[in-house]
């Protein structure tokens, strides 16, 4: 399982970096190794890849994490922290561990970016978050719009992408702050539009996030972003996958 990889028994996770990105300049960034999927425009792939997963960054508890952005979240005068890179959650233990690095983080707003995957799979998971609903923002990606679209995206079953919605449903329910978000280059927006609007996701107003990522657009529930080819595995992966890369806006 994945979580082994990048977890041990002491509650520690594999953590590349903790900075101010110049990708999300208006939030603290705290970057992950290890993800259950394998996107084929994956930017942080090879950090991911299982068989070199040990040869990027280090194990940290919670509170090292929390310490570290919290750190910068002063030098920064910063408000939002954001987790990334891989996934966040892959099941019980990453969940927890997240929870406790949250707890401890001193922002206003956490920005949760996931898949999806594992919180559909195992609503309950949202449960280690409960008390934390105000800070929270669970950014949802939604990789695929049908079975075949999801399996040629992320090299996984396409009935995933079922987990996926699931998770959505479940965080609406437990009224937890939401952003559902695709890349409209690999994906057929419309589809997925429908679908969450039948889960109750408020799609009215679309952010199309034409330029550098900007964190504090948290009244959105629906954000269409774009494919950013900077490194060339992600370019290779593509074309092997789509036949095509080139045509790809680059952001
Ligand atoms: S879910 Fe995100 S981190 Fe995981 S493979 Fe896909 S793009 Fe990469």
């Amino acid at each position: 399982m994945i979580e082994d990889l990048v977890m041990d028994k002491f509650g520690r996770r594999r953590y590349w970096a903790i900075q101010r990105h110049p990708c999300a300049p208006e939030a603290v960034s705290i970057y992950n190794n290890g993800c259950n999927l394998e996107c084929v425009y994956c930017w942080n792939s090879i950090r991911n890849d299982p068989k070199r997963i040990s040869l990027y960054g280090r194990l940290l508890y919670p509170e090292e994490v929390a310490d570290k952005a919290n750190e910068l979240l002063r030098k920064w005068r910063l408000s939002i922290v954001r987790v990334s890179g891989g996934e966040a959650i892959l099941g019980f233990n990453s969940a927890h561990h997240l929870a406790k690095v949250i707890e401890s983080t001193k922002c206003w707003k956490f920005v949760v970016e996931t898949n999806g995957v594992e919180l559909g799979r195992n609503p309950i998971l949202f449960n280690l978050f409960s008390h934390l609903r105000d800070k929270i923002v669970f950014r949802i990606n939604i990789k695929g719009s049908d079975y075949d679209n999801f399996e040629r995206n992320t090299l996984r079953p396409g009935h995933w992408l079922d987990y996926v919605f699931k998770a959505i449903e479940s965080a609406k329910k437990m009224r937890f702050k939401i952003i559902c978000a695709c890349m409209e280059e690999v994906v057929d927006v419309d589809k997925i539009e429908k679908r969450l609007i039948q889960l109750g996701v408020d799609t009215s107003k679309k952010f199309d996030k034409k330029g550098r990522i900007k964190y504090g657009h948290f009244e959105y529930e629906f954000e269409v972003e774009h494919i950013k080819i900077k490194y060339p595995w992600t370019e290779e992966k593509l074309r092997k996958v789509w036949g095509r890369a080139g045509d790809l806006k680059c952001i």
